[in-house]
């Protein structure tokens, strides 16, 4: 949108998003919180607010956008196919902004050993589930991995009623935003074990316990609980650009989380209306 929005305000007149869910906005449709526009719009938002905000700047400015249209495949011509519930279309343009987002880094990734039970879940999933499908993924929880969506979701679980038993860290530090420690873990009283990685997920059909390990002193530990929630990184989302074999470049352009993991959505916003200005 941002992109679009600043294509609009050079001057360029033929801009398209393509969009595969049914709204604009992307991941922010799911954020609740506050911390959000603070840099750009010079306000606190919730990320659901700065959505709706954007969504007015491009419909102010006549941008056609389509949504719940899947793009499939990119070409080095630039040639852009999407499909959409009505059928499939073949658009060619003159520069292509790929502002795709990123996806979670899965427990299959991490290799944790163990039973596949019910009860694994990425930490973005079940924030998903729980904001827009009002569905509680477990009560009883552990989140491995610090980074910030694993401790939004401790404490989203928390105010939803749920237990949050502990937030398992391999590494000798934080990875999220201190900000999210103080006020998603401190201030509910979750403890965050640094240095603590898990061994193996126990339970047949659902998730009964998690066995880690303390690295520092070697000791082992069972902690019954029925969610696991994985919280481990981010992977910018290139696939349209490697399943077609292309490097950025040549009017294909990536931005956002697409091109790199950015921790605050007003950054990905400047990056992105810069784009587009300099496009136009
Ligand atoms: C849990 C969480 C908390 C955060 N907290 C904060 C915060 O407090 N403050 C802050 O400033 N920032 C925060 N951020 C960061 C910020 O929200 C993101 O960096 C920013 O919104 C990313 O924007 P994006 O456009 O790059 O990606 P996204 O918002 O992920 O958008 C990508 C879009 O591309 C669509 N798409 C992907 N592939 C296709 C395809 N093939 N065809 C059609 N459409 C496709 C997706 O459906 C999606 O709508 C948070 C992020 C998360 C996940």
């Amino acid at each position: 949108m941002a992109a679009a929005v600043g294509a609009a305000e050079g001057g360029l007149k033929k801009i398209l998003i393509l969009e595969r869910l049914p709204r604009l906005g992307g991941i922010l449709n799911q954020c609740i919180h506050l911390g959000f526009g603070l840099t750009y719009f010079k306000e606190e938002m919730t990320g659901t607010e700065y959505a709706a905000r954007y969504k007015k700047m491009v419909y102010e400015r006549d941008i056609e956008a389509r949504t719940s249209c899947f793009v499939h495949t990119i070409t080095p011509q630039k040639e852009i196919t999407f499909v959409c519930a009505d059928g499939e279309y073949t658009v060619s343009a003159k520069h292509i902004v790929m502002a795709t987002g990123c996806r979670e880094r899965t427990r299959e990734m991490l290799t944790v050993p163990g039973t596949r039970p019910a009860g694994i879940f990425t930490a973005g999933l079940a924030q998903e589930m729980v904001n827009i499908y009002g569905v509680m993924p477990g009560k009883e929880v552990v989140v491995i991995g610090s980074g910030d969506i694993g401790l939004i979701m401790a404490r989203r679980m928390t105010l939803e009623g749920a237990t949050v038993h502990a937030v398992l860290e391999i590494l000798d530090h934080l990875s999220g935003l201190i900000r999210n420690k103080v006020q998603c873990l401190d201030d509910f009283g979750i403890p965050l074990y640094l240095q603590h990685e898990p061994l193996e997920i126990i339970g047949r059909d659902r998730v009964e316990a998690i066995r880690y390990r303390n690295n520092q002193t070697g000791e082992h530990k069972i902690l019954p609980c029925d969610t696991v929630l994985f919280s481990v990184g981010l992977i910018p989302e290139q696939d349209l650009l490697i399943d077609a074999g292309i490097e950025p470049g040549n009017g294909i352009h990536l931005v956002g989380n697409a091109d790199y993991i950015h921790d605050y959505v007003d950054a990905v916003t400047r990056e992105a209306e810069k784009l587009g200005r300099l496009l136009a």
